[in-house]
C-alpha cells in the first residue's frame, strides 16, 4: 500500500511536470510567435445602424502555431496574462492597430482589447502616445475595450491608468456588458464612452420576447449615462431588426462580416461606399 501510495505521488508529480512543461513550451512558442510573424490581427467591422455602413472595427488576435494550427485567443490570452507575455504582445497589438489606422479611411475607428494585466502597467499610456505620434493618428479613432474584470482588482491603480488613456483622447468601451456580476456598480466607477452589449443578450432576441426588454433596458441605461451602444454577435436579420428598433448605435456580428484581414476590411469598406 505504501509503495503504491508513493507511486501515486510520483505519478502525480510527473503529470504536473508534463503540464507545467507543456505550458512552458507554449509560453516559449508564444514569445517566439511575435518575432516569427505567427501572430496577426483580423479586423471585424462595426456597423452604424442608422447609416447602415461600417464606421469602425475591432482588432482580434490570431495565432497560427506551426504544430497546433490556429490557436483561438480564448486559449492563449489567458496564458499570456499569467506569464506576463500579454504586456509585450499587447504593445505589439497597439502599435499594429495604430499603424493600421493610419492606412485606412479616417472615418473608421479601431477598437483594441486591453487586458487587466496591461492596465496595471504604468507604461501603457506612453505606448499609445508614442504610436499615435509616430503615425499621426487622431486618438479619437482608437477605442480601448476593457471587461468588467479590470475593475474587480486594484481598482484605484487601474482607474488612474484608464483616466490617463482617456486624457490622451482615446475612447474607452466597456466590453461584454452584463456577463460579470454586479455589472451596474462599474458604471459608477468610470464614465465609459461606449457599452458593448454581450452576445448572450443579443442571441435570444430572435425567439424570447423578454430579451427585447432586457436589451432595451441596457440600451436605455447606457443612453441615460451618455454612452453609445454596440450590440455584439448579431447573426440574423431578426436580431438586427430588434437592435435597430431598440435603438442601439452600432452592431457587430457574422451577419455583416467575420473578422477580416486589413486588406479585406479596406475592400469591404470601399465596396460599401460604392453601393
Ligand atoms: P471579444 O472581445 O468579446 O471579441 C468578440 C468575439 O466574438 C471574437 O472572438 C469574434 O470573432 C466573435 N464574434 C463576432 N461576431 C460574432 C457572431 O456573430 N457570432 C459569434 N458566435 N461570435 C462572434 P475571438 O476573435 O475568438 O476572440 C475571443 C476573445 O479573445 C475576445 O472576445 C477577447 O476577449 C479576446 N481577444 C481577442 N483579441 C485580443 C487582443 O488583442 N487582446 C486581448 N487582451 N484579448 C483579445
Ligand atoms: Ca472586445
Ligand atoms: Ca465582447
Ligand atoms: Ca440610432
Amino acid at each position: 500500500a505504501k509503495a503504491s501510495g508513493q507511486g501515486n505521488v510520483v505519478e502525480f508529480d510527473r503529470t504536473m511536470d508534463i503540464e507545467a512543461q507543456a505550458l512552458m513550451q507554449m509560453e516559449r512558442d508564444l514569445r517566439a510567435a511575435i518575432d516569427n510573424d505567427q501572430i496577426h490581427l483580423l479586423y471585424q467591422p462595426l456597423i452604424d445602424i442608422d447609416r447602415n455602413r461600417t464606421t469602425g472595427c475591432e482588432a482580434l488576435l490570431r495565432w497560427s502555431h506551426p504544430e497546433h494550427g490556429n490557436v483561438p485567443p480564448d486559449r492563449f490570452i489567458d496564458l499570456a496574462e499569467r506569464s506576463g507575455l500579454i504586456v509585450p504582445m499587447g504593445e505589439w497589438v497597439i502599435r499594429s492597430v495604430v499603424e493600421a489606422a493610419a492606412q485606412i479611411d479616417p472615418g473608421i475607428c479601431i477598437a483594441i482589447n486591453v487586458s487587466p494585466v496591461q492596465l496595471r502597467n504604468p507604461d501603457l499610456p506612453g505606448v499609445f502616445v508614442e504610436a499615435l505620434t509616430r503615425h499621426g493618428v487622431d486618438p479619437g479613432r482608437i477605442e480601448v475595450e476593457i471587461t468588467e474584470s479590470v475593475l474587480l482588482a486594484d481598482t484605484d491603480a487601474n482607474l488612474s491608468i484608464l483616466r490617463k488613456l482617456r486624457d490622451i483622447g482615446l475612447k474607452i468601451s466597456l466590453d461584454d456588458f452584463g456577463t460579470g456580476y454586479s455589472s451596474f456598480s462599474y458604471l459608477r466607477k468610470f464614465a465609459f464612452d461606449k457599452l458593448k452589449i454581450d452576445r448572450s443578450f443579443v442571441e435570444p432576441l430572435d425567439r424570447e420576447p423578454q430579451s427585447i426588454s432586457i436589451v432595451g433596458s441596457i440600451n436605455a441605461l447606457a443612453r441615460a449615462l451618455q454612452m453609445t451602444t454596440v450590440a455584439e454577435g448579431v447573426e440574423t436579420e431578426r436580431q438586427f431588426e430588434a437592435v435597430r428598433i431598440i435603438g442601439c448605435d452600432q452592431a457587430q456580428g457574422y451577419l455583416f462580416a467575420r473578422p477580416l484581414t486589413l486588406d479585406a476590411l479596406v475592400a469591404h469598406v470601399e465596396t460599401e461606399r460604392r453601393e
